[in-house]
């Protein structure tokens, strides 16, 4: 995630970015000792020492004796981030629930809100306002003043200004959602695409976390994907992230909102899973689930059969495209069932020439729950924090 400084390029310059490399080591991977910071980061002990004794005077991080000993002697000193050196308000704007949360330095989460939208969703104005005037009272109650803003937004949204073009499902078109918030909070706001974000949350701190090459995928009424390209978000033109979802996977499958017919979002998502599953579309998500973790094996291959030929035409696609060393299955496919998944891969293993190429692309299901997308949002925002920190 760091680059290097380019040659020539001057000594504050330079301890800046060091600086920025060191705080981001600590705030994505926790406490370490300066030995090891100095090894990790390629720097000499004595640049870590002035760089640790800066911080810590600034009141950024602090070091402290480790709980565990090894060994006999002096134990060395971790260093750490210290939350409420710089705290962040992550967003997860869903279609059917919005959650808030404020984040300290290290992804402490320091507190957090949630409500549902009760239908309410195709109503901008009146979530912005909510959102606004809930991050107040959290802040308030926690006594925390945040410096950056992070939104996540199932929808097509214009990175540099958080301008949300489309979001379907949330029945949102043209909502300058950045700007409002940015106006609100004074501080910077980024908003992005939920798949993006849950990818990067997923990169940092989750199932992906070492992997310079992964995707993600999710469903939810949408299906979307986020990519990790090199150890980066893959991003389009503009900052439009590609969306995965709209993928033809079936030309004579049911229509899709975007003009199409047969999308893997129709033929995979949440909809799709309740009819396979004989249940009324919209049905609670704890209702769809225990339907899905109830099936037999047989039933799986039967009920679930056109969902898995759909489910693994899209994935194969995506690593031969991609190439990613692993694929995380997040949100509402995480509950479904291992044998499923585990034939998704072997066909995949079986039927993709880079995953042959590779070695074999991994796919696995992600740890992180239904806040991958919170977890994300507010890493969008320490993004444009921790070089000022
Ligand atoms: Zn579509």
């Amino acid at each position: 995630m760091t680059s290097t400084p380019t040659a020539g390029a001057r000594p504050d310059e330079v301890r800046r970015h060091n600086r920025t490399a060191l705080l981001r080591r600590l705030h994505v991977g926790g406490p370490c000792t300066r030995a090891a910071l100095a090894i990790e980061l390629g720097l000499n002990r004595s640049t870590i020492k002035a760089l640790v004794d800066g911080l810590a005077e600034s009141g950024v991080v602090s070091e402290r004796v480790p709980r565990a000993r090894s060994g006999a002697g002096r134990p060395s000193l971790l260093v750490l981030p210290e939350p409420l050196a710089a705290v962040v308000l992550a967003v997860d704007i869903r279609v059917e629930q919005v959650a808030i949360a404020l984040v300290g330095l290290g992804g402490q989460l320091l507190g957090r809100d949630s409500w549902n939208l009760r239908g309410r969703a195709g109503e901008p104005a009146e979530i912005i306002t909510r959102i606004i005037e809930s991050t107040r009272l959290l802040a308030e109650e926690l006594d925390v003043r945040m410096v950056a803003a992070g939104v996540s937004v199932p929808g097509v949204v214009r990175r540099g200004d958080g301008y949300v073009h489309e979001a379907p499902n949330l029945k949102w078109t043209d909502v300058p959602l950045g700007d409002r918030l940015t106006g609100a909070f004074g501080v910077p706001v980024r908003v992005g695409n939920d798949a993006e974000i849950a990818a990067l949350a997923e990169h940092l701190r989750g199932a992906a976390k070492g992997s310079l090459d992964a995707v993600y995928v999710a469903a939810d009424i949408g299906v979307g994907g986020g990519v990790i390209s090199d150890g980066t978000t893959l991003r389009g033109t503009a900052g439009y992230v590609g969306e995965l979802g709209h993928m033809v996977v079936n030309p004579d499958g049911r229509p899709c909102y975007c003009g199409s017919h047969g999308c893997w979002e129709t033929e995979v998502g949440e909809l799709a899973l309740c009819r396979a599953l004989d249940l009324p579309e919209h049905s609670p998500r704890g209702v769809v689930v225990a339907e899905l973790r109830g099936l037999t094996a047989t039933q799986i291959t039967t009920t679930l059969g056109d969902f898995t030929r759909w489910l693994t035409m899209g994935l194969i696609t995506i690593v031969n495209v991609f190439g990613p060393e692993l694929v995380v299955l997040g949100d509402l496919f995480t509950a479904l069932p291992p044998p499923l998944v585990a034939q998704v891969a072997t066909t995949i293993a079986e039927r993709s020439l880079v995953s042959r190429a590779i070695g074999g692309t991994r796919l696995v299901t992600s740890t992180m729950g239904t806040d991958a997308k919170l977890i994300g949002a507010a890493e969008l925002a320490f993004e444009s924090v921790l070089d000022t920190v």
